[in-house]
């Protein structure tokens, strides 16, 4: 069978090479020539982990192609996958649609008869709907029809998601959307993966509510961890415990400094602004707290910051570890991590990030900030050193070369993750987020 992949970032990109992997024939759409150029020479434009070697592979097999014609790929597919962007719109709270917009109106056209186009951009509800009429329009007399099917990948493991999900969705209007998307996913069935068939409007719900939940737990545990600084509590100990509770379980427990990425704070806001769109914003309006709580993890940081260095961080050196919003990415779409070291070097702190993986993506949003290119190196003469994404090769720093790097032996950690005893007994003083 074969199938296009329109939108080649993150997602994307990850599917075509994932579905090129499960035996089918790709051809990727992507409109930004420099991603392309380097998709198609077998180079993932981005780091994540395990997808260069299955792109490569498959660029060099000739399973998977890529383009930048609608024509072509019209001509081509007999399934197109939608995977462009929705960001937040630069003027409100809601998703930008425009560019799942615009890949329906330049394909549908060119849509072969009986062709399947499937929607995994994570869209506002209501747009399946819409962009199905759409095509109706534009594709008269092919018979082509229009499915959602979410994707909830983790940046990190995308690839291992894509091949493994721990479900499928299938928002469709017809039987025979249903039975395509079956025999396209047998592979992936066939591994007892479940599968939630429903209506587009279900489909496109589904996963800004995952999305909302996850930040509503970590922003709960947030909440929690300053109700424990405040009675002298340790929220570590607190999430370990509730953890154990399978009703509650211990993933997204994590407190720190926050969510960021390029889904969860878009999605949470394109949420509210949808339910206010739809007269129910009252009742989602808990997400705006949980956005709030969220982003006052950032300036809790910096004030923590300036605390420990006397009142002011101006003129002070402070090292950043970390600049992706996760680990294992280098994704610094509003990442938590870049936010605080962005607002300390407008306070007038001399900050040096190092991230592994994240230090270009990172200088390309924040070309003030000095990059270094070790963690060491960041940390050298630091006043203060802040521990900002989780990557595990800051937890085998040797503490006896780092105590000798920097000028005072102060750290915040901002995601609870440093062995604080090791560091105490190293003779650092060590400020966590919610812990004594
Ligand atoms: P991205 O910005 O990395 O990728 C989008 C790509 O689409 C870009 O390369 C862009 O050039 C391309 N594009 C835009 N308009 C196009 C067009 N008309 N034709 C062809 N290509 C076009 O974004 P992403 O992170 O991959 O996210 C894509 C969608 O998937 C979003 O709706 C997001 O919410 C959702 N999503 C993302 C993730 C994730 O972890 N990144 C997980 C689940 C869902």
């Amino acid at each position: 069978m074969k199938v296009t992949v329109i939108g080649c970032g993150y997602l994307g990109a990850t599917h075509a090479a994932s579905m090129a992997e499960l035996g089918y024939d790709v051809l990727g759409v992507e409109i930004d020539s420099g991603k392309r150029e380097s998709l198609a020479s077998g180079k993932v434009p981005f780091y994540e982990p395990g997808l260069e070697d299955l792109l490569a592979t498959h660029v060099a097999s000739g399973k998977l192609r890529f383009t930048d014609s609608f024509e072509e790929a019209g001509a081509f597919g007999e399934i197109h996958f939608v995977c462009v962007g929705t960001p937040q719109r630069h003027d409100g709270l809601g998703a930008d649609v425009r560019y799942v917009d615009a890949a329906v109106e330049s394909l549908a056209p060119h849509l072969g008869e009986g062709a399947l186009v499937v929607g995994k951009s994570t869209v506002p509800v209501g747009t399946a709907e819409r962009l199905a009429a759409r095509i109706a329009e534009l594709a008269p007399g092919v018979d082509a029809e229009l499915a959602w099917n979410p994707e909830f990948l983790r940046e990190g493991f995308a690839v291992e998601d894509t091949l493994r999900p721990d479900r499928l969705v299938f928002g469709v209007a017809s039987d025979r959307s249903e039975k395509v998307l079956r025999d396209f996913y047998a592979p992936i069935l066939a591994t007892e993966t479940p599968v939630v068939v429903t209506d587009f409007a279900t489909a496109e719900l589904v996963k800004v509510s995952a999305n909302a939940f996850l930040a509503t737990k970590i922003s709960f545990i947030n909440a929690v961890a300053e109700v424990c600084e405040a009675a002298g509590g340790d929220v570590v100990d607190l999430a370990d415990a509730i953890g154990h509770d399978d009703r509650i379980g211990r993933k997204f427990l994590n407190a720190g400094i926050g969510f960021g990425g390029g889904c969860l704070p878009k999605d949470i806001r394109a949420f509210l602004s949808r339910a206010g769109e739809l007269g129910v914003e009252d009742t989602m309006s808990f997400l705006r707290q949980v956005d709030d709580i969220n982003l006052r993890q950032r300036s809790r940081v910096v004030q923590i910051a300036t605390t420990m260095l006397g009142g002011s961080v101006a003129r002070s050196r402070i090292a950043v570890w970390g600049a992706a919003f996760k680990p294992e990415s280098d994704d610094v779409r509003d990442s938590p991590a870049l936010s605080i070291a962005g607002q300390l070097h407008l306070r007038g702190a001399l900050v040096s990030v190092y991230d592994p993986k994240a230090n270009d993506t990172a200088r390309a949003m924040f070309p003030t900030l000095d990059y270094a290119e070790s963690a060491l190196l960041a940390a050298r003469d630091a006043d203060l050193l802040l521990h900002l994404t989780e990557w595990p090769e800051f937890r085998l720093v040797d503490l006896g070369v780092l105590g000798e790097t920097v000028r005072n032996k102060l750290v915040i950690d901002g995601r609870n993750k440093l062995d604080a005893q090791a560091w105490r007994d190293a003779g650092w003083t060590v400020r966590g987020l919610g812990r004594p």
